[in-house]
C-alpha cells in the first residue's frame, strides 16, 4: 500500500518479495469513507450498506443485492433461502474452494462433487450427469465461474434436472465476468460475491448476494441478522420502533457500515481495475504463448462472454524433469509469488468422507491440479513486474526441457 490510515500502524510484511503474489489495494478515498463511517457514530449495518446495496445492484445489472459478512455465508444464505428439506442434494464442482461446500453442509445439506473438463477447470453437462447418475437428482446446484471464466449456467443447470431459481452462483471470482453480454450477477436464481482482501473488489472481508426475486432479497435481508423484521437501523429511524418479530432462523452474517462504506469508494475504481487485469492477462498471453510445457489459462470462446481475470492459472507439462513444487521454489528465489488454485475439494480430508464423490472419482480435477500454477494478477501490477515473471518463466521452461532430454 502507498497510502494508510493514519494512527493504525501497518504491519511489515512477512517476506518482502519484489513480485508478491497478491496485493490488496484499499484507495485513498475508501480509506477516508472509513473515517467518515467511524466518525459519524453508526457503525454497523446502517445507510452506507443500504446505498452500497442499491450501487452494487445497479454495476451488476441485479433487481436486489443483500450485504452478507462473506461469500461463504452468502451461498449458505442463498440455499436456506429456498426452504429445502434438510439432506437435500447439492452439487458442486470439485474445483473450487472449501468454503463453498462447507457452506452447503451449514444450510443443513448434503455436497455432490461434479468432475471439471481439464481443459476448462469448470463442469460441463457430461460431468454433471455422471454426478446425477451416481447418486440422484439434486435438490440444487452451485456453480462456480472459476478464476473467473464463465462456467455455461443454464446448461449446467438442466444437465443436473433443476430449475434456474434452484441454482446458487458462486462469483467470487467472477465480478466483472459476463456471460454473453449479461454481467454475471443478473441473471434468475442468486448469486454470491466475495469482498475478501484478493478478490476482485478487495475491502478484506464481506460479500454480497444478487437476485431479482424481491420476496427471496427480503428473506434474505432478514435471515442475514438473525430473521429480526426490523433490523437496528430501520428500528432507530425517525418514525421507527423498537418493536420486531423473528419469523425464521437466521445467521449472524451482516455487513457493516464501514465495510460498506470502503465498497462504495472501491467500487467506482472497479471499471478502471478491471480493464488493467485485461491488459496484464494479454502481456502475459503474449509471453508466455507457445512456451514449451506452459499452457495458457481457458477464456470464453468469442460471444461466449469476457473473463474477469481474477487469477491467470498457467499449466505446467514440464517435461524434463521439473515439477510443480521445483517452479514454485525457483520463482520464489527470484522473489516472484504464486499459488494453486484449487486443492479440489475431494482431495481434502474432511471431505474426501463429508462429500459424496462418484466411485470412479474426479479424474479432470485430479489432472488439472497437477498442472495447475496462477501467477500474480492484481491491477497495480506493472508491466515491468509482468515481464519479470514471464521472464523468469522461460528461462526454468527452457532449462526443463533440456535437462532431460539432452544431457
Ligand atoms: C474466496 C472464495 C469463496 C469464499 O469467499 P469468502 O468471502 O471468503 O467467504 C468462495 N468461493 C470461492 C471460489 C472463492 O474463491
Amino acid at each position: 500500500m502507498t497510502t494508510r490510515i493514519s494512527a493504525v500502524p501497518r504491519p511489515a510484511p512477512a517476506v518482502d518479495l519484489a513480485v508478491p503474489f497478491a496485493d490488496c489495494h484499499i484507495t485513498s478515498d475508501a480509506q477516508a469513507a472509513v473515517l467518515r463511517v467511524l466518525q459519524s457514530g453508526w457503525v454497523t449495518t446502517g445507510r452506507e450498506v443500504a446505498a452500497f446495496e442499491t450501487e452494487f445492484a445497479a454495476a451488476v445489472g441485479a433487481e436486489y443485492a443483500v450485504a452478507v459478512s462473506s461469500c461463504t455465508q452468502g451461498i449458505e444464505l442463498a440455499l436456506r433461502s429456498l426452504g429445502l428439506p434438510p439432506g437435500s442434494l447439492v452439487l458442486s464442482s470439485t474445483m473450487t474452494f472449501c468454503g463453498a461446500v462447507q457452506a452447503i453442509m451449514h444450510a443443513g445439506h448434503q455436497p455432490v462433487l461434479v468432475d471439471v473438463d481439464p481443459a476448462t477447470g469448470l463442469p460441463t453437462p457430461a460431468t454433471v450427469r455422471t454426478a446425477v447418475q451416481a447418486f440422484g437428482r439434486p435438490a440444487a446446484l452451485t456453480v462456480v465461474h472459476w478464476a473467473g471464466d464463465v462456467a455455461d449456467v443454464p446448461a449446467l443447470a438442466e444437465a443436473a434436472g433443476v430449475p434456474l431459481d434452484h441454482v446458487v452462483v458462486d462469483a467470487a471470482h467472477a465480478l466483472g465476468t459476463y456471460a454473453g453480454d449479461a454481467p454475471v450477477g443478473s441473471g434468475p436464481g442468486a448469486t454470491c460475491f466475495s469482498f475478501y482482501a484478493t478478490k476482485n473488489l478487495p475491502l478484506g472481508e464481506g460479500g454480497m448476494i444478487t437476485t431479482d426475486d424481491a420476496a427471496r432479497a427480503d428473506w434474505l435481508r432478514k435471515a442475514r441478522l438473525h430473521g429480526m423484521t426490523a433490523d437496528a437501523w430501520r428500528r432507530y429511524l425517525p418514525g421507527g420502533s423498537w418493536r420486531y418479530n423473528v419469523a425464521d432462523a437466521g445467521l449472524k452474517a451482516n455487513m457493516t457500515d464501514i465495510q460498506a462504506a470502503m465498497g462504495r469508494a472501491q467500487l467506482t475504481h472497479f471499471p478502471s481495475w478491471q480493464r488493467r487485469r485485461a491488459q496484464i492477462a494479454a502481456q502475459y498471453d503474449e509471453q508466455l504463448a507457445g512456451l514449451p510445457g506452459v499452457g495458457l489459462p481457458h477464456r470464453p470462446a468469442p460471444g461466449q462472454g469476457t473473463h474477469a481475470w481474477h487469477l491467470y492459472p498457467i499449466r505446467l507439462r514440464l517435461n524434463g524433469g521439473i515439477d510443480r513444487d521445483e517452479v514454485i521454489a525457483a520463482l520464489s528465489e527470484r522473489a516472484i509469488g504464486t499459488s494453486v488454485h484449487f486443492i479440489p475439494v475431494h482431495r481434502l480430508a474432511y471431505f474426501s468422507q463429508a462429500a459424496l464423490i462418484p466411485s470412479a472419482g474426479l479424474t479432470g480435477a485430479d489432472a488439472l491440479f497437477g498442472q495447475l500454477l496462477s501467477l500474480p494478477m492484481y491491477p497495480r501490477l506493472s508491466g515491468a513486474q509482468v515481464d519479470a515473471v514471464c521472464a523468469a518463466i522461460t528461462g526454468i521452461a527452457h532449462q526443463g526441457i533440456s535437462g532431460k532430454g539432452t544431457e
